[in-house]
C-alpha cells in the first residue's frame, strides 16, 4: 500500500523540544506590528538580524521547506525544469535592458577587489535570458520553462512586517520561452498551465486567496495575474464583482459605465464668482479641506505627469506632460492615465520640472494647462462636472490657485477653461494656443482615470457593484512578450530559417512571503494556527510528566508509528509545568495536539485536541490514536 506523503519526505520527522531550538518569548520585538511578524518572532520561527534580514530557526525553516516543496512539485507538474542561477550578477548584464537604472536604489551592489561591480539579483530575467541565448539557436529547442527557488535581494525603501517585505527573501522564479503566443507550445498555453499550477500551490498550502487581474504592461489584455492571500492586514486593495467573478488589483481595476451628467460633461453655470483664497501651509487636500471647511468631493485634485518618451519621440514632440484631474476624495490611477493618453509610460513630474513648465505642484488647477504646448488634460468623469444633478444646482468646485499657498473657490469648467471645453475633440489648439500630445488637436479629454472604489459599477456585469477587500501578493504571473529577448538579442531560427525573437513569460512566487501571509490569515490572539500542509509538524505530543519513563515510552511509540505514516511529530519533553507548555503550544500553532497524562492513561487513552478547536478535547484509546490522527490530517489536506 502506498503511503500518502504529508510532509517533506515519505517518512515523517520525530523531534524533541529539548533537542531543537524553539526560543519562544512573551514579548514581541519592538518594531513588530503585523501579526505574522509578532507571532513568527515570539514563537521562535524567525529572528531579525538587520533591517529586512531574518534568520530562519528550525521551526521557521521547516515551514519554508514545506512551502518550497509544494511549489517545486507543482512546477515540476507543470513541466518546468529546476535550475540554479547565481545571486551575484555582473552589472554589465544590465547594459542592454538598463534595468540597473530603472531599479534605482532597490538594487543591491557589491564591488570586488578589482573594482568590478555585481548586482545581487532582485529577480533573474537578465541572467536567464543570457543563459538561454547562449544555449539554444533553433525553434526546435522551444518551448522551455525553467525555474529556481533562490534568495533575492532588494533594498526596499521600507522593509517591514518581517518576512512580508524583506530585503533578503526567498522567491520561486520561472521563465518560459516560446516562438509563438498562440497554439501548442505557445506562451498562452504555458501561461495557463502556470496559472493552474499557482492555483494548486496556494490551495495545497491551505490558503484562502483571490486571483486578480494586474497591470499587464507590453502585451495588454489579461496578460498578468496576481495571486493574493486574502487578509485584512494586506497591503494591496482588491476589487471584486460579486456577479461576474471579475477581480482586479486596484492598479488595474476598470470601472463600469458611470452615468453621464444630464447637461453633458463640463456644462453648467458657475456656482459663484471665482474667489482666490490664501491657504498658507496647506499643500495637501486634507489640509485645505480643513482650512476652508469644504468637503473633499468639492475639490479638484490635479496631478502632473511627465510622459516617458523614446529619444525619437522626444526629438519629434519635445517634452510632454499630462495633467490628470480627479475629485479630491479620489485617487489618480497612473496606468489609466497612461492608457487614456495612449502613451507607453508616465511618471510623476518632479516639482522643479513642473515649476519650469509653469505648474505650482500642490496648487495646480486645470487652468494651468491653458496656453501650454505639449500638455494633455485628462479629467476623470466625476470631476468633469459643471452641474450637480443630485443637488439640482451648479457644482461648487475648489481647486488650486496656480501659485504657492493659494486656492480658488467657485471654479467652473466652461467659464474658466473656455466656452465649450468639450465636444472634447472639437477643442482645437487654436482656441487656447495649446496642442495636446504628439502634436495632436485635443488638449482636454474625459476618461476613467481614478482608482475604483467599493460601490462603483462593475465593468463586467450591469447593475452589479464592486466590493473591496485586502490582500497580500504572494504570486505574480506575467506575459513579458519580447521585451527582454529584443533588448538582449535572444532569437532562434524558425522553420523558415528566419530569425525570430523569442517570446517570454515570467512567473514569481514569494516563498518566504507566503509563510508570513499564511500567518496573517491564520492566527488568533494566542498564536499561529497553521494550515496542516505547511505546519512545521502535524502533531505535537505534550508530556504532562516529562520525568515518567512510561509516558516517554508511549510518546515515542506513537510518534514512531505516526512517522512511519508520513506524519511529522514534535514531542514536548521539557520538564516544565503544563501551563507554559500549553501556552507555547498555542503560540507555535501545530494543528494536532496529543497530551499524555496520568488521567487519560488510566483510561487507556490520550487526549486529542486540534489547535483550532475551542472545546476541551477528547479521549482517544491509545491503540486507535495513530489511525485517528492520520485520518484527521488526510481530511484536512484534502
Ligand atoms: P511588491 O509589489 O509587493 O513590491 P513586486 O510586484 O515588486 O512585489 P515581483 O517582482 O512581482 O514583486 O516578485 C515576485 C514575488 O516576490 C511577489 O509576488 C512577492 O510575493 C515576492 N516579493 C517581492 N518583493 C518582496 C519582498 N521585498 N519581500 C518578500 N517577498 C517579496
Ligand atoms: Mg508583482
Amino acid at each position: 500500500m502506498a503511503t500518502k506523503t504529508f510532509g517533506i519526505s515519505p517518512r515523517g520527522a520525530v523531534h524533541r523540544w529539548t533537542q531543537t531550538l524553539i526560543p519562544t518569548t512573551r514579548e514581541a520585538p519592538a518594531d513588530a506590528e503585523s501579526p505574522s511578524h509578532v507571532f513568527l518572532s515570539r514563537a521562535g520561527f524567525i529572528r531579525k538580524l538587520g533591517a529586512g534580514i531574518y534568520d530562519f530557526l528550525p521551526l521557521g525553516y521547516r515551514v519554508l521547506k514545506k512551502v518550497s516543496q509544494i511549489v517545486r512539485e507543482e512546477m515540476d507538474g507543470a513541466g518546468a525544469m529546476e535550475l540554479h542561477l547565481p545571486v551575484m550578477l555582473p552589472i554589465e548584464l544590465y547594459n542592454e535592458t538598463k534595468r540597473h537604472v530603472a531599479y534605482g536604489d532597490l538594487l543591491f551592489k557589491v564591488t570586488d577587489r578589482k573594482g568590478a561591480v555585481c548586482a545581487l539579483g532582485p529577480t533573474h530575467e537578465e541572467p536567464i535570458t543570457e543563459m538561454v541565448k547562449g544555449s539554444i539557436n533553433s525553434y526546435k529547442q522551444l518551448p522551455i520553462n525553467l525555474y529556481q527557488i533562490q534568495t533575492k535581494f532588494r533594498d526596499e525603501a521600507r522593509p517591514r512586517s518581517g518576512l512580508l517585505r524583506g530585503r533578503e527573501f526567498l522567491m520561486k522564479d520561472a521563465y518560459s520561452f516560446h516562438t509563438a503566443v498562440e497554439g501548442p507550445g505557445g506562451l498562452n498555453e504555458t501561461y495557463d498551465k502556470m496559472h493552474a499550477a499557482y492555483t494548486n500551490v496556494f490551495r495545497r498550502c491551505g490558503l484562502d486567496f483571490t486571483v486578480v487581474e494586474a497591470e499587464s504592461g507590453p502585451i495588454g489584455g489579461s496578460a498578468s495575474h496576481e495571486f493574493m492571500v486574502n487578509a485584512a492586514s494586506g497591503e494591496d486593495t482588491i476589487l471584486k464583482c460579486p456577479a461576474s467573478g471579475y477581480a482586479a488589483n486596484v492598479e488595474k481595476c476598470e470601472i463600469g459605465p458611470r452615468p453621464a451628467p444630464a447637461k453633458g460633461y463640463f456644462a453648467g453655470e458657475p456656482s459663484g464668482a471665482l474667489e482666490e483664497v490664501h491657504t498658507p501651509g496647506c499643500p495637501g487636500i486634507e489640509d485645505v479641506v480643513k482650512f476652508l471647511k469644504v468637503k473633499p468631493q468639492h475639490m479638484l485634485k490635479s496631478v502632473l505627469f511627465k510622459v516617458q518618451s523614446t529619444p525619437e519621440d522626444l526629438a519629434k514632440y519635445g517634452e510632454e506632460f499630462i495633467l490628470a484631474v480627479v475629485r479630491g476624495d479620489h485617487d489618480v490611477n497612473e496606468g489609466k492615465v497612461r492608457d487614456a493618453a495612449g502613451v507607453s509610460g508616465v511618471e510623476l513630474a518632479d516639482v522643479k520640472e513642473a515649476a519650469a513648465k509653469g505648474f505650482a505642484v500642490g496648487f495646480i488647477s486645470p487652468r494651468a494647462a491653458l496656453g501650454k504646448k505639449g500638455v494633455l488634460v485628462v479629467v476623470d468623469r466625476d470631476a468633469a462636472i459643471g452641474f450637480d444633478d443630485a443637488a439640482g444646482k451648479p457644482k461648487f468646485w475648489v481647486t488650486g490657485g496656480d501659485k504657492i499657498d493659494y486656492h480658488v473657490k467657485h471654479f467652473n469648467w466652461q467659464r474658466d477653461l473656455g466656452k465649450d471645453p468639450l465636444a472634447a475633440a472639437a477643442h482645437k489648439p487654436e482656441t487656447h494656443g495649446t496642442g495636446g500630445l504628439r502634436g495632436g488637436d485635443d488638449y482636454l479629454m474625459v476618461a476613467d482615470v481614478r482608482n475604483a472604489l467599493a460601490g462603483d459599477p462593475s465593468p463586467r456585469s450591469a447593475g452589479a457593484k464592486l466590493e473591496t477587500g485586502r490582500g497580500i501578493e504572494v504570486g505574480h504571473i506575467f506575459k513579458l512578450g519580447t521585451k527582454y529577448s529584443d533588448a538582449m538579442g535572444l532569437s532562434v531560427l524558425g522553420a523558415d530559417q528566419q530569425k525570430k525573437s523569442v517570446i517570454m513569460g515570467c512567473y514569481g512566487i514569494g516563498v518566504s512571503r507566503t509563510v508570513a501571509a499564511a500567518v496573517e490569515q491564520n492566527h488568533d490572539e494566542n498564536g499561529i494556527v497553521w494550515p496542516v500542509a505547511i505546519a512545521p509538524y502535524h502533531v505535537l505530543i505534550t508530556l504532562m510528566r516529562a520525568d515518567s519513563a512510561d509516558h516517554a515510552a508511549l510518546a515515542d511509540k506513537i510518534a514512531g508509528e505516526l512517522a512511519a505514516r508520513g506524519v511529522d511529530v514534535l514531542i514536548d519533553d521539557r520538564d516544565e509545568r503544563p501551563g507554559p507548555k500549553f501556552k507555547d503550544a498555542d503560540l507555535i500553532g501545530v494543528p494536532i495536539r496529543l497530551t499524555i497524562g496520568e488521567k487519560a492513561l488510566a483510561a487507556g487513552a490520550v487526549e486529542f485536541k486540534t489547535r483550532r478547536a475551542t472545546d476541551k478535547g477528547s479521549l482517544v484509546p491509545t491503540g486507535e490514536i495513530v489511525e485517528w490522527c492520520v485520518q484527521k490530517i488526510g481530511d484536512a489536506m484534502g
